[in-house]
């Protein structure tokens, strides 16, 4: 069976582990500003970073760091994890969920525009599967309306657009450092911040809105990382250009050699990270996934079956019909650094096979 995902754990990460461990100093220190430093100056060209205890933890602080609550409106996409919605919506704020562009699965700003109110404060785009979202559009609607930009670089580790860094565009980003993500800590999150107020206030708000030990200045939580999460980090953090470069080549066999599936477009002058390799499969996604597992072995991801308006926990009456469209036809298939070229043939094979037989 060939996986959906798979984490590289290897020897560096575990002698990194070891290491911390027997320093006796395990909770956020050294290795977590070390952490930071390096991520800052690898991914985001030297945007000043805050290590978190998720990607979540890391969205919620960005958003209350930049003043985002109650009586608040944040413009979300409803195609997307759960995680992007439910930051906004523990601030006190309300998400409003908007449509999407069909092509790169990324908030549309259009939908955008007409989304705005007076309370609007924010736009939360998210760079879905690994591909920038239309920043010029959505950076075009908040200066319109005077509007913050906070970026969901979840999936987005690396990913560019017009030669811009994601994670250099917004008022903060945010990077999800779990597991199937395409670099690890173990849990854990990046913020990236776009000066040093709102930089202060996530470091104040990670650590119960202490930074003089007792002299609490705001109510804040504990969301800090360990040093034994961020020497993992920093090991894989060594490792994620290589591994990005495998997924992009993993892709390149994949546009090159499926055929009879939509194939996942890049926009113009646009840096895919491939977090996702995700076809769309018009006619019975579903039974194809299934073909895949059960006939040939092969394990995909749908990512996400529901949109977030229709969760029981949010549960809006809107139409979206971009976004329906894609939770029913969206298939991701492994493109993970690991896949052998055995793996890339088998998955290339099963998909044509599969899908043709149901076309
Ligand atoms: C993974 C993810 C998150 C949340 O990150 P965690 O580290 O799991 O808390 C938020 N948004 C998107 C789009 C994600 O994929």
């Amino acid at each position: 069976m060939i996986p959906a995902a798979k984490p590289i754990i290897g020897d560096e990460e575990r002698a990194a582990v070891d290491r911390v461990l027997r320093s006796g100093m395990v909770a956020q220190g050294p290795e977590v500003a070390a952490f930071e430093q390096e991520f800052a100056e690898h991914v985001v060209e030297g945007r000043t970073c805050v290590a978190v205890n998720s990607g979540t933890s890391g969205q919620h602080l960005g958003l209350l760091a930049a003043g985002v609550g109650p009586g608040d409106e944040v413009i979300v996409p409803s195609f997307t994890f759960a995680a992007t919605a439910n930051s906004v919506a523990l601030t006190g704020a309300t998400p409003v969920f908007v449509d999407i562009e069909l092509d790169q699965f990324c908030l549309d700003p259009a939908a955008v525009e007409a989304a705005v109110t007076e309370r609007t404060k924010g736009i939360m785009p998210v760079h879905l599967y690994g591909h920038p979202a239309d920043m010029d559009g959505l950076q075009a609607v908040a200066d319109r309306h005077g509007l913050g930009l906070y970026e969901d670089a979840a999936q987005a580790h690396a990913a560019s657009y017009h030669g811009r860094r994601v994670g250099t565009f917004g008022d903060f980003a945010m990077f999800s450092l779990y597991p199937t993500k395409n670099m690890t800590s173990g849990e854990g999150g990046m913020v990236s911040c776009a000066d040093a107020d709102l930089e202060r206030r996530v470091r104040l708000l990670r650590n119960q809105g202490m930074e003089k030990q007792y002299e609490n200045e705001l109510v804040g939580l504990n969301n800090r990382m360990t040093d034994i999460h961020a020497a993992i980090g920093r090991v894989q953090l060594t490792k994620l250009d290589g591994w990005t470069a495998q997924r992009q080549q993993n892709a390149a066999f994949f546009d090159a050699n499926l055929e009879g599936v939509v194939v996942p477009p890049v926009a113009a002058d646009c840096v895919h990270v491939y977090h996702q390799y995700t076809i769309r499969v018009a006619d019975d996604r579903d039974g194809a996934a299934k073909a895949l597992r059960e006939e040939h072995g092969v394990g995909t991801g749908v990512y996400y079956p529901i949109p977030n308006h229709r969760l029981p926990s949010f549960q809006r009456d809107l139409d979206l019909p971009v976004t329906e469209q894609a939770a029913r036809e969206v298939l991701s298939l492994p493109v993970h650094p690991s896949l052998s070229q055995d793996d890339l043939e088998t998955i290339v094979t099963a998909v044509n096979t599969v899908v043709r037989a149901g076309a």
